[in-house]
């Protein structure tokens, strides 16, 4: 008997969408099954300015096929050039959402992150002060620290300072991978929510580098060992409101990724709600998906559930485009490496 779940239309915490030729072919991807989206804002140049915001949104809405419905929630870019003034206006209005901070040189298009972080401190400040949320990318970019260890790092060196020098401030932890940042939500209080991507409740170090090198595995902050896996399957099933999803989907072309140095990213949108409703059940938490995908995200970001719900199916493996056709090449979309029996209607 085919078993059914239906939830409130998912929302996605944090996606790459890109510009031009990739948007027009990820966009369906997502909007397909997610009513909102928070669209990160490294692009080339990057999306720093509330009207460079509003421009980047009307070039996303441009692109939504007919007959689809989408909302993107837009980000700024932070940079040590930022102005408070301009950030306060764009979320006045409800443009902005969220400002996200890369770190300089912490994954694709970031070398116009802060450097300096005082240089900052009275963006954070304003931020606070109205309750806007910053995003960050938690990775020390430092030469001599580890890789693996770059996010651990980051929470001791840089965001617990600036946590502790700005009272109030509401802060993303994006796409955590490491028991540690699962602990440091857990350890800090209702400012401070955590977002968990699809592919690293699914892949550990080894799916990367065992047997081969698989470049579409390969993505940034990178998978860690199996008992990070492990932490964060826990947070995202456990019901804890700080957790919710952020799928990074991060389209990049195989030419790029199947390269002497490939791209970071993997390209989920197509099939996450596939593989989030796969993993659930495999934790007995099916009654928990929503609150992961649907509900605990909004709650972070004050905004009410989608009224709209997606319906989910359990019955025969059903089976997505290991590649999609875009403008610029194709693009392979995340094999979770198991049957999916999980399908999707609106
Ligand atoms: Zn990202």
């Amino acid at each position: 008997m085919n078993q059914t779940l239906t939830i409130a239309r998912p929302d996605d915490w944090h996606l790459h969408l890109r510009d031009g030729a990739m948007l027009r072919a990820v966009l369906p991807e997502t909007a397909r099954h997610f009513a909102r989206a928070i669209i990160m804002p490294n692009l080339v140049p990057p999306v720093v300015t509330g009207a460079q915001a509003a421009a980047y949104r009307d070039r996303i809405l441009a692109a939504l096929p007919d007959g689809m419905t989408f909302e993107p929630l837009m980000t700024l870019y932070l940079t040590e050039d930022t102005d408070p003034a301009d950030v306060a206006a764009a979320a006045e209005t409800g443009l902005v959402k969220a400002v996200k901070l890369y770190p300089a040189g912490a994954t694709t298009n970031s070398a116009s992150g802060v450097r300096d972080f005082d240089r900052v401190r009275g963006v954070l400040d304003k931020m606070a002060e109205i309750g806007l949320p910053l995003c960050v990318h938690g990775e020390v970019t430092d030469a001599e620290v580890d890789i693996f260890d770059r996010e651990a790092v980051f929470i001791d060196r840089v965001l617990d300072p600036i946590r502790r020098a700005t009272p109030g401030l509401r802060v993303v932890m994006e796409h955590i991978t490491t028991r540690d940042g699962v602990a440091y939500v857990k350890a800090n209080d209702t400012d401070l929510g955590a977002t968990i991507t699809t592919h690293h409740l699914i892949i550990n170090r080894n799916h990367i580098l065992v047997g081969g090198i698989r470049p579409h595995y390969y993505c940034l902050p990178v998978a860690k060992r199996e008992e990070h896996r492990l932490a964060l399957r826990a947070a995202a099933t456990g019901g804890d409101a700080r957790f919710f999803l952020g799928t990074d989907s991060a389209p990049h072309t195989d030419a790029n990724k199947e390269t002497a140095c490939g791209c970071a990213g993997c390209f989920t949108a197509t099939n996450t709600m596939s593989i989030l409703a796969q993993v659930f059940e495999d934790e007995g938490a099916l009654d928990r998906l929503e609150g992961f995908a649907s509900g605990n995200g909004a709650a972070f970001y004050r905004l009410p559930v989608n009224a709209a719900t997606l319906t989910l199916t359990r019955g025969e493996a059903v089976t997505y485009p290991a590649k999609i056709i875009t403008g610029e090449g194709e693009v392979t979309v995340f094999d979770p490496g198991f049957p999916l029996h999980w399908s999707v209607s609106a």
